[in-house]
């Protein structure tokens, strides 16, 4: 199996030239060639010498992803299938709003988590995604959109979020490097990518200690151990209480507001005393809470709240001093909403 160019640093790609005999420079051409020029294969990289391609050629790929389908969105979002480089099968989303373009990327091939209203948990987990496989997607989802004029050809992908199949904490290195480079050589600020955790607590301490201005996003869905234990199987051994530490932790270490992600669930856990019960959690911590109505998964039981019903439970989060946002529904008729990615196709 060939080792992937994307993924390798501006710095590692000049070790790779001098390894090669070459001048570092040529590491530079090949990062402005794989990160920035759309180049999908070494051979195709006519102004690297012949003898430097060959070399490259026997043991590294680009590392980019075959569209499998694409589907289109009503609301200017769509989702593509993929064969990443290492073979499966993953979606990726794009969604284009007035004054910015964001790219929703999967980190894993299925979940180990096994939340119980999820599409991607339903499937079990395949394996890890390497770094180079994530910063494909958000390549082929750029390209996408410019092709569907959803971006000029000049436009890119402003905002990065870290949502799709998988959990991001539980494939560490390879989410942080492409974090890392996304930033660095697509552009792509800090501040505009998203990294979503079901609430993996020793990832959430150790990705704290980078000291990078991220967004995190905890999925709590939950005020007591019972109701999470049941929606959240695969994260039994952490309570509210250590996931929400973990959240104030990362908050005092890099100064950024965490967000609180939480389905609802009508019946389950969309009562106003659990409402209250999440203020209560939450209270005197600076953070956000994002309120995100169940999307319909084939096979699962569970519905979406009646209007009325997330209301209060947001009239209470504020009447507690939490500020409340509502996830605007985007992609629900391509199963491109959030918790319905999966993989659809088997090799
Ligand atoms: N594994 C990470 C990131 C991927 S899921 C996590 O769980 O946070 C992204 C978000 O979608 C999470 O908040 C998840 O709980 C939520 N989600 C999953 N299934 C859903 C569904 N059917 N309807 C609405 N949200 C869902
Ligand atoms: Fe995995 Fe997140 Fe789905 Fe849970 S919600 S099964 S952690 S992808």
């Amino acid at each position: 199996m060939k080792k992937l160019l994307l993924g390798l640093s501006d710095g590692e790609l000049k070790l790779l030239a001098a390894e090669a005999g070459e001048k570092e420079y040529r590491g530079k051409q090949i990062a402005d060639l794989v990160y920035r020029q759309g180049c999908r294969g070494v051979a195709l990289m006519s102004n690297l010498p012949a003898k430097f391609r060959s070399w490259l050629d026997k043991e590294y790929a680009v590392g980019r992803s075959q569209i499998v389908k694409t589907r289109r969105g009503k609301d200017r979002t769509f989702k593509v299938l993929l064969t990443p480089a290492f073979g499966d099968f993953i979606e990726s989303v794009g969604m284009a709003y007035e004054d910015r373009f964001s790219c929703c990327v999967s980190t894993q091939v299925g979940c180990s988590v096994g939340c119980s209203f999820c599409a991607t948990g339903a499937g079990g987990f395949k394996r890890n995604l390497a770094a180079g496989e994530i910063i494909d997607q958000v390549l082929t989802v750029g390209e996408v959109a410019v092709r569907e004029k959803m971006l000029p050809p000049d436009g890119r992908v402003s905002h990065v979020v870290f949502m799709g199949m998988g959990e991001p904490l539980m494939n560490y290195e390879a989410t942080l490097t492409a974090v890392k480079l996304l930033n660095s050589e697509l552009k792509v600020g800090m501040r505009n990518i998203t990294i979503s955790t079901i609430g993996y607590v020793p990832g959430i301490y150790r990705v704290a200690r980078e000291h990078l201005q991220l967004t995190l996003a905890i999925s709590l869905h939950a005020s007591e151990d019972t109701i999470r234990r049941r929606l959240v199987p695969g994260m039994s051994r952490f309570s509210l209480k250590d996931i929400v530490e973990a959240g104030r932790d990362y908050f005092r270490e890099t100064g950024r507001r965490v967000t609180f992600e939480y389905c609802l669930l009508a019946g389950v856990n969309d009562s106003p005393s659990e409402a209250a019960r999440l203020a209560e959690l939450l209270k005197g911590m600076n953070c956000h809470v994002n309120l995100i109505p169940f999307n319909p998964v084939e096979g699962k039981n569970y519905k979406p709240p009646r209007a009325d019903r997330s209301a209060d439970f947001r009239r209470v989060l504020e009447d507690g001093d939490i500020p409340v946002t509502q996830r605007e529904q985007r992609g629900a008729g391509i199963e491109a909403a959030c918790g319905q990615l999966r993989r659809m196709q088997r090799q």
